[in-house]
């Protein structure tokens, strides 16, 4: 069904092949169906992530005068937030980033960092772009949405220190571009920020715009303005309220139309042109289904992008791209930014599909099920530079069951973890790429914490691939772990089965177990290549089944774990390059390979 992959730094993100469109997709992508849970019971290691139609660039490698910065880890300096550690940065006229494209594209993704204003406002600068030597007009860069300071949930004051958040995305529609084109991005005289750092570039062949479908309601008939100049906001709900009561698609057309409030969306149908093309944008925009005893269901949602002006971390905002309850709902091909959640939605719900969005730049989550969500799903999705946890499942008051993450890529997230499981029955993390954690967190996590419901039941993390995954804890003071346990409210006493995942180049240890007692926790055939610090790391009592488990390439010995701590390793056949002598004693400055 899926390809493997081999194991090196680069992620190759582009299948064989596969001409795109996220921005076509509805029929294109009905995948659902075809990534079935089936893929669980394969016995050799797979992980594949999203099946994204772009290839993406780092610019480390590709031809530069400017200064490579990095490969560094350490929270609060830049290279450390950019894709495998490492950036160039422009700072002198003439300095340029060139990329080579492999295949034609029509489109670019770049991801850059500039400096902040002296207030902590951002500034905005302009960066010259050409292609084969023809300039192009300039991207519009800025700092806006990134740069955060102080302590939780952070600020936009420079003086309270410990910057973080410092890169931020722009895309382009370009013309048609051959393989082999040179795309250049060059600091010249108009180029006014003081420096450019460029971490990669996701090149993209975008189809054109969809045809709106027969007899659809087109928000542009509602007085929605194409041009964002009038706030369309009371033009689409009216729309959506029509299309909800006469049983007819909501269609936005090209355009990017300013909504600045919640449209409120029930038993109803929103589709776009592409995400490329139709865009609601605003400050305090969102699409909401409604809470309650006469909550949301049935809600369609895809091809559009949904663009916020979040840009501070406030946790009592209700800012996210989607919210409120979508029992029995699919969204699909959206692409979602610059808001506080991604999608967050509240239970008790059933049946939610997520298939085929990005999510990028906000200041919290990527995607969180919250509360007595079920039956649902989050697949073929690319969640990148979070606020918070990447993908997460928090059972709070009540437990989530029966959910899946599967088959997603979740990059950079800027504080906590890529992929984190909060209590709950029946969850399943598989066939995920994760890389690059920065801050508090790991690349997956299992927890009982923030009042979850204590898992139960069996919690599947299977067939996933780890990249520099794990990172410092600067309040606990420890490295956590690649692929990590936290009993913090209560002992962990739930089924957890950790299969055939590939933990690669862990910042700290790759397995870790700490908190209250955790049991009922089987290793079976994992690889472990690489770590900072331990192959496993065990702050807590317990019992762990390791068969199968093997590692290479460690740090340091094999199991940090002090006498006063009672937890039983029961090691079956197959284990290798990890099980030694426990040390305790304090715990080594992390050592990373060289490249
Ligand atoms: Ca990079």
């Amino acid at each position: 069904m899926k390809a493997g992959y081999s194991m090196v730094n680069a992620i190759r993100i582009v299948r064989s092949g596969r001409l795109f469109s996220l921005i076509v997709l509805v029929s294109a992508l009905s995948v659902p169906t075809a990534y079935c849970l089936s893929v669980v019971s394969a016995s050799a290691l797979k992980a594949s992530g999203a099946d994204l139609p772009y290839v993406e660039l780092e610019a480390e490698d590709a031809a530069t005068n400017g200064t490579i910065i990095g490969s560094d880890r350490k929270f609060t300096h830049l290279a450390a937030e950019a894709s495998r550690r490492k950036a160039v940065t422009l700072s002198s006229q003439g300095q340029y980033v060139e990329f080579t494209l492999p295949q034609p594209v029509n489109s670019m993704v770049l991801r850059y960092s500039i400096p902040d204003a002296a207030d902590g406002a951002g500034l905005t600068a302009p960066l010259s772009l050409y292609v084969d030597g023809v300039r192009q007009p300039d991207l519009s860069l800025t700092s806006k949405y990134s740069w955060f300071y102080g302590v939780y949930p952070f600020n936009n004051h420079p003086d309270q220190g410990r910057p973080h958040h410092f890169f931020d995305e722009t895309r382009t529609l370009l013309s048609q571009m051959a393989a082999g084109s040179k795309v250049r991005l060059q600091k010249d005289v108009t180029s006014t920020a003081a420096s450019y750092t460029i971490d990669l570039a996701d090149f993209e062949q975008v189809a054109a715009p969809l045809m709106s479908p027969p007899d659809s309601l087109v928000i542009t008939d509602y007085g929605a303005d194409p041009t964002g100049a009038i706030d369309s906001t009371v033009a689409v709900q009216k729309a959506v309220n029509d299309g909800q009561s006469q049983g007819k698609v909501v269609w936005i057309p090209p355009g990017t139309f300013t909504v600045t409030s919640h449209i409120m969306v029930d038993n109803v149908t929103m589709r776009g042109a592409g995400s490329g093309y139709s865009v609601l944008h605003g400050n305090g925009i969102g699409v909401y289904g409604k809470q309650g005893a006469a909550n949301s269901r049935n809600v369609k949602l895809s091809d559009f992008s949904i663009f916020g002006e979040v840009t501070n971390r406030d946790d009592n905002a209700d800012l996210n791209g989607i919210g409120g309850t979508l029992n029995d709902s699919t969204l699909q091909n959206l692409w979602i930014e610059h808001t506080k959640v991604g999608i967050w939605v509240n239970g008790p719900l059933s049946g939610l599909m997520i298939t085929a969005v990005r999510i990028r730049n906000t200041t919290a989550d990527g995607v969180n099920f919250h509360q007595g969500v079920s039956h649902s799903t989050v697949q073929q999705s690319m969640i990148r530079n979070t606020g918070d946890d990447g993908l997460a499942m928090w059972s709070e008051v009540q437990a989530d069951h029966d959910n899946v993450f599967q088959f997603n890529t979740v990059q950079l997230p800027d504080l906590a973890n890529n992929i984190a499981v909060y209590g709950g029955s029946n969850n399943s993390v598989i066939s995920n790429v994760v890389t690059d954690t920065l801050w508090q967190g790991g690349g997956i996590h299992v927890g009982n914490r923030f009042h979850s419901v204590s898992i139960s039941g069996m919690t599947t993390i299977a067939h996933n691939l780890l990249i520099r995954t794990g990172s410092y804890h600067t309040d606990a003071q420890f490295g956590v772990g690649a692929i990590w346990f936290y009993a913090a409210d209560s002992a962990m006493t739930g089924s957890i089965n950790v299969n055939n995942n590939e933990i690669d180049d862990s910042s700290y240890e790759a397995i870790q177990f700490v908190g209250l007692n955790i049991t009922n926790t089987v290793f079976d055939t994992n690889n472990i290549n690489q770590t900072g610090t331990f192959g496993l790391q065990i702050q807590a009592s317990g019992a762990a089944v390791f068969n199968n488990v093997t590692a290479t390439g460690l740090q340091a010995a094999g199991i940090y774990k002090c006498d006063g701590v009672d937890f039983t390793i029961t090691a079956g056949s197959g284990n290798s390059g990890w099980n030694t002598t426990p040390f305790c004693g304090p715990r080594p400055t992390p050592v990373y390979p060289s490249t």
